[in-house]
């Protein structure tokens, strides 16, 4: 949290009396919806794996209105989608969005950016390859990347 309030406008306050705002909770899981849903919303970091700084961002992230970076319209440009190495029932997962961020480029070091092997079959075999050079490193979850700070900024017109 501190990581925006120094390089975005976006500053998280304690909740008063607002009646739109989000509830960070120990539940199963981490996760969060898309945006501002209006009401209570649940952003749930399980203190069994969730409670560490890339992944608090990640989520934080949703909260504020972004979809995963491999998601956006132009990504076959950018990665290849193995369809055939991913669970069939998180296949959902990889459809495409109706968004290309603020018009800022592809970002393989976004902190939206699944890692390769994400919702595999089976451990080790990849699901995402990045184009044309394979050896990208994607997935990084140490925090914001300056491309997710922009857009932030962008989105919210600071
Ligand atoms: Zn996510």
């Amino acid at each position: 949290m501190s990581t925006f309030h120094s390089k975005t406008c976006i500053h998280f306050v304690a909740r008063s009396t607002q009646a739109d705002y989000i509830s960070i909770e120990n539940k199963d899981g981490c996760f969060s919806s898309l945006g501002r849903t209006g009401g209570k919303q649940v952003v749930s970091f399980s203190r069994q794996g969730c409670v560490y700084n890339g992944i608090v961002q990640h989520e934080l992230n949703h909260a504020l209105g972004f979809y995963h970076e491999q998601t956006r319209s132009d990504r076959d440009q950018y990665v290849k989608i193995n369809w055939e190495n991913i669970s069939p029932d998180m296949a959902y997962n990889f459809q495409k969005q109706n968004t290309n961020n603020q018009n800022t480029p592809y970002d393989y070091g976004s902190i939206m950016h699944y890692e390769r092997t994400a919702f595999s079959i089976q451990p080790g075999l990849e699901t995402i390859t990045p184009i044309p050079d394979r050896r990208v490193e994607i997935g990084q979850r140490q925090g914001l990347s300056n491309t997710d700070i922009l857009r932030i900024n962008k989105l919210y017109g600071c």
